[in-house]
Parts: structure tokens; sequence; C-alpha cells
């Protein structure tokens, strides 16, 4: 769900508090770290650090910012635009870490510290953003960037700080900078407090708890006995299913009781809508408000407008556009789908008609009908070391790299595995943390962020830590973690986000690795092709058991399937991404009644019943707790260019094709942020990307 721009985006800062108990000498943060490749320190870091180190980190900023702007020498680039760049560097230290196990591994103190350091970063950086002084030496730079004879990187790198600075209101009056501080600090707040009842939602408000066998009816074994353990840790007796996707789609998939797949799946889709302290509603409506009132002292018509200009897209109308080009084919499609799941329905003699909670259990019959392919058949294929292992000899087929596991790197949990990435020749590429299972302080889905981002300095690389966490299916006793076929393509997505950071090369951190959010999921997304080609999986998918290479026959059914459920995948997605538009695309900051406002959005587009938006609005993290509001578009929009790029390697005929990797590797990864996207793609690609492809995968066309 996430990925790494955000995680830098989200870089915020921190707080004051009266932490004294850790000195300057004992706090990991304080320093380099002393560890192999310099990875944190994780079995020296207690909760107790983040504190004083966020405090001295912002002083410390602040210290280097004050001296930056009081310097009496003529604003150089040296002087201005990289003495900014490199400034910072305990807060990064201390929030890569902090945000990222705050995601991975939180509980109740550090959601504590979280609420008393989000106000303060936002303070500190609306602090240095809004700074006349500081603005005005970087803006002498930028108009001067002819003049002092830049070079291509040092103007992209002038030009991106002086956008951010105007973008963050740095040419505002001082009243309405007042104004947008008091908007940013209410935001983080609200985002906080929005992540923090999903997170109750999700992970403590419901349980379906079954005691009697007879519910468990369709169930395979390995769900019913992953239900039990899941009871047992709780000390529950019976089975216990929770809305964690692991535990729930499988019993939507299986479960014959028609009624509790329905108050299992209610109990997801009314998420934060429940009305107790944990409902989202208000929440909601107070962040799309305060959005557009934000936009509109920034000088734009809405949120949406003001997310978009800096994106590929350019423009909300473009986005809409593309959205509802999309639309109608997927809907269309998805009404086939449905007529296909009624006919089993009827011919069962069920009398009743599809609901959305029958959606899972029906489809899994057509797949088995049509395509007589099932979950069970692929699993023991897909045991997470081989599709693991699958995707370094993707990654090493195409870019030359290695990967080694080291297990003496500090982890912040036990399962949590490390890997030493290598050039060809044995050059260091960087670190790969991997966190596979789900935990009660883990927040939902699958993400790719980092411990340290790469940049050059003086000449030498400082070498990236990238980390992937997910939410895989666990391994039941004696049997190694079995990834269903969603699984196994998340994977090779969160890899592919690995890949963009591990093999980034650049000289500043405002331009390495960054590239606008409907890009960042081209490096992801160009992954999962390779995931599912024939010539891949008779690598790696092997049975867990006996070591045999996965059927020619069942690696013909994988293809063909590629077209199932591809209505419901994309209407569920579009809905959701159309709705994120509608609330970005608001210009009145009134108060919302946030159910009615989906209702209409979803009236207006002409939502079938029977399929709910992906994300409903109380529970849209990615929107709401994410940094992609208006922003939901990015994954179809990206995926254009995904397929589009993909069909390089496809149509010369070598889908390791060296010239083409060597060409990805340089311009879309590696060097992705020296210029604008769309010329960074065209670099590799020869042209501007084509929809065909996309449109021919989904079977859209
Ligand atoms: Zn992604």
């Amino acid at each position: 769900m996430k990925n790494i721009s955000l995680i830098f985006a989200t870089v915020c800062l921190l707080l004051i508090s009266g932490c004294k108990k850790n000195s300057m000498h004992d706090n990991p943060f304080f320093g380099d770290y002393k560890t192999p490749f310099g990875v944190p320190p994780f079995d020296l870091i207690d909760s107790t650090d983040y504190m004083p180190a966020f405090i001295e980190g912002m002083k410390q900023h602040k210290g280097e910012i004050d001296k930056l702007v009081n310097n009496q020498e003529t604003p150089t680039f040296e002087n201005t635009i990289l003495a900014f760049d490199r400034s910072g560097m305990l807060l990064t230290r201390v929030s890569k870490v902090f945000y990222s196990l705050n995601e991975a591994n939180t509980n109740d103190q550090m959601q504590a510290i979280a609420r008393q350091i989000n106000p303060l970063m936002s303070k500190h950086y609306d602090d240095i953003y809004l700074n006349a002084g500081l603005f005005e030496r970087i803006k002498t730079v930028y108009d001067k960037s002819l003049e002092l004879k830049l070079d291509s990187q040092q103007i992209r790198a002038t030009k991106k700080y002086f956008r951010d600075f105007e973008r963050m209101g740095a040419n505002l009056s001082q009243e309405k900078q007042d104004e947008l501080r008091k908007l940013n600090s209410e935001l983080s707040l609200l985002s906080l407090t929005f992540g923090e009842n999903l997170l109750a939602e999700t992970n403590k408000n419901f349980k379906l708890i079954i005691t009697d066998t007879a519910d468990l009816a369709g169930l395979p074994q390995g769900v019913i006995d992953g239900a039990h353990e899941t009871a047992q840790a709780d000390s529950i007796k019976g089975w216990v299913f929770t809305l964690s996707k692991p535990s729930m789609i499988p019993f939507l998939q299986f479960a014959e009781n028609r009624a509790l797949r329905e108050k299992l799946y209610s109990g997801y889709f009314m998420r934060g809508n429940n009305g107790n302290q944990n409902d989202n509603n208000e929440v909601v409506s107070k962040i799309v408000s305060c959005r557009v009132k934000k936009a509109h002292l920034l000088g734009y018509k809405n949120y949406a407008a003001y997310v978009i200009d800096d994106n590929m897209a350019r423009t909300p109308e473009k986005v809409d556009e593309f959205l509802m080009k999309l639309w109608t084919p997927s809907l269309k499609m998805a009404g086939k789908e449905v007529v296909e799941m009624q006919k089993i329905i009827d011919r069962e003699g069920g009398k009743f008609k599809l609901q959305p909670w029958d959606w899972w259990y029906y489809a899994d019959k057509v797949r088995k009908e049509k395509y007589n392919l099932d979950d069970s058949q692929l699993r023991p294929y897909f045991s997470l070391s081989n599709v693991r292992d699958g995707m370094f000899m993707v990654a090493n087929k195409l870019y030359g790299i290695t990967f080694t596991q080291r297990t003496d790197l500090p982890v912040y949990q036990k399962d949590v595995e490390t890997f030493e990435v290598k050039e060809a020749n044995g050059q260091p590429v960087g670190i790969l943390y991997m966190d596979y299972y789900p935990r009660g302080g883990k927040g939902a889905g699958a993400w790719c962020g980092d411990f340290r981002s790469s940049v050059i300095e003086d000449g030498k690389r400082i070498d990236p830590v990238m980390t992937i966490v997910c939410n895989f299916t666990k391994p039941a006793a004696g049997v190694p973690a079995l990834l269903n076929w969603d699984e196994v393509t998340t994977l090779f997505h969160e890899f592919g986000h690995g890949l963009h950071g591990l093999l980034t090369q650049g000289k500043y951190y405002r331009t390495a690795g960054m590239v606008p959010q409907d890009y960042v999921e081209l490096p992801s997304q160009i992954m999962e092709n390779w995931a599912g080609e024939p010539e891949v999986l008779r690598v790696y998918a092997k049975h867990y058991e006996t070591g045999e290479v996965m059927p020619e026959e069942l690696i013909e059914k994988i293809q063909k399937s590629g077209l199932f459920n591809q209505g419901f995948e994309t209407v569920e997605y579009l809905a959701a991404a159309i709705l994120d538009m509608n609330y970005h695309e608001l210009s009145d900051s009134a108060k919302l009644n946030v159910g009615e406002f989906e209702t209409q959005a979803m009236n207006r587009i002409g939502l079938i019943k029977e399929i709910y938006p992906r994300y409903r609005s109380t529970y849209f993290a990615h929107i709401y707790d994410g940094g992609y509001a208006a922003g939901y578009y990015v994954y179809i929009w990206a995926a254009v260019l995904d397929a589009d790029a993909f069909s390089a390697f496809r149509e010369s005929g070598d889908i390791y094709n060296p010239e083409l990797a060597a060409k990805f590797r340089k311009y879309c990864l590696a060097e992705s942020g020296n210029d604008e996207a769309m010329i960074q793609y065209k670099k590799f690609r020869g042209k501007e990307p084509s929809e065909e492809p996309l449109l021919i995968r989904r079977g859209l066309k």
C-alpha cells in the first residue's frame, strides 16, 4: 500500500517531552549506528530513546537552518541548496526508524509518542518551509541558476526545492501562513485519529467466534487450523476469524454458511462506521474540510488540483477522464461476472440474489468451473522461501545483483529476514529487510519503505537500507508458509519498490529516486509481470514437499486465469479511486454527511450493488492516513506504464532482454529522479506509453 516516496513525504517532525532518561551518550540515534552496514541497532533501541532523539533532532535541524539563513555570503548552490539538502540528519535518522516501526510493530507507547510528536513535526516543518529568509536564499539561487553555471542535476534539485516552498505556502502573507499552520497541525492529528480508529476496528473491535464445527463446513483444514490458533492466542474456545485479509478472505471464499459470511464481511465493510468510540465519519468530514481550506489558501480550486499539479497527470480533469475511460468497459465486464455467478446460485437452488459477501464464494466456483483452478492446487508450489528466491533470481537475471541472507544483523522482530545485496562484481548495493506475517501491532496490507535512503556524498554512495512489510498467511505447524497467488504478486510488487530504492543513484536527497506519485507504482507493478511468466514459474514454483516443478498444465491454467474476476477487481478499485477524486474535487468546506456523500458518488457512476468500493470512506486509509489523497488513481495510471514497459520485453522475445533491462535500470530506476517522469520513461521506451497493453491484459478490449 505505501511506498518509498510516501515514507519520505511523511517525514514530519517531532516533539517536546520532559523525558531525560537517556543521556546523549547512550541514545543509539545520536551519532552513526555502530552496526554492520550501519543498519539501525534495533536491539539497542528502547521506546524511551525516540522522544529525546526527536527533540534533539529538531533542535539541531533548526540550528543548521539558522546558520544557513544567517550566512553573510551570497547564496550559492553549495551554501544554500546543498546545505539544506544535507540538513536534519539526526531527525531523519530517528524519523525513519520510528515511523516505519509505528506502522509495522507499534504498541500503546509508540502510539502515544506519535500523538505527541506529529503536531511538533508538523510545526517544525512549517517553520522551515515558511521561513522567509530561507525561501529568499533558495529563490536567489533558483533565479540565478544560469548565471551560476549549475549542472543539470543541481538545477533540478534547486527547482524542486523552490517548488516545495511555493507549494508549502512560502509566498503567502503572514496571516495566511498562520492559518495554514493551524490547518496542517489539525490535519496531522486527524490522520492519526483516523488510523488509530481503523486499527482498533480491524484488530480489536470485531471477531467472528465459531464454536460449532458445522459452521466450518467448506473450509480447508489449513484455514481451520489457523483459526484455531488465533482463538487459542486469545484464550478463546473454538475458532476465531478476524478482519485481517489472510483470515477473512479464505472464509469468504470457502465457508458454506452464508449468514456467517455476511456477518464477517459486514464487520469488514462497516469498519469506522459503527457509531462507537472508533467511528471515523466525523474525522473524514473534518479532514476533507481542512483540505479544501488548505487548497484555497494555496491558490488552488480544490485539493485534487493542488496534489495533481505535481504529478504526471497534471490536472484532476485529466485523471477523471482517464478513470471514466476505464470505468465503462470494466463495469460491463463485472456485470457479466454477476450473471455467471447468479447462474451457479440458481442451479444450486439457492433462492437469493448475489450479494457483496457472496462474491468470493461464487467467484471461486467460477474459477474452478471455468479455469479448473483453485487456490489449494497452487499454494503447495508457492512456499514463501521459493517465491522469495524466485524474485531474487529475476532481479539477478535482469540486473546481475545478488542477495545473501544475513543472520547477524539486528532486527525488530525475530522472524524478520535480512539480505545483503551486491552487484555482479561484488560491489555493495544495500540491505533489504523483509517482514512477512501479521501481528497485533502491524497495520494491514503490504508496503515498502527504508531505514536509510541512498545518496552520493563526496563521490561515495551511501547504500540504502530498504524494508518490505507484508501480512501473509502464517505457516501452520510443521509446514512452511504457503502463499496464494495474490500474495505471490504482492511480494514481487513490494520487491519492485525495494529495487527502486536499492538501485537509486543520485547526488541529492531531494531528487535521488524521487518521482511523482503517479510514477511510483511503475517499478513495483512491472515486477508482477515476471511473477506469472511460465519461464519464471518453472524456476521458482516448486512443490514444498517433493521439490517437483509446477506441472505445465497448472502453469497454463495460471496464464488462462489471468482474466478471471478482472471485472470485479477493476470495478472495486476504480470505484474507490473515483470516490477519492470526488472527495478531493470538492470546493466547499461545509460539513459532510459521509455516508450520503459516498452513496451519491457511487450512484452517479452506476456502481452495481453487488460490489463495494475497495475502500469505503471510513476505512480508506490510503487517502485519510497514507498520503494518497487525490492519488489512489496512481495504481492504474502506473499500470498503463508497467503494461507498456513490460510489453517492450515481450515484443523483444526475451523477458530478460539485457539491453532493455539495462535501460530500465538506468532511466526508470537509478536515475528516475533526474528529470520529469515522462522524459525518463521515454528514454527507456523511445515513445510515450500506450493504454493498449493494459486494456488487453485486463480483457477490457
Ligand atoms: Zn506499491
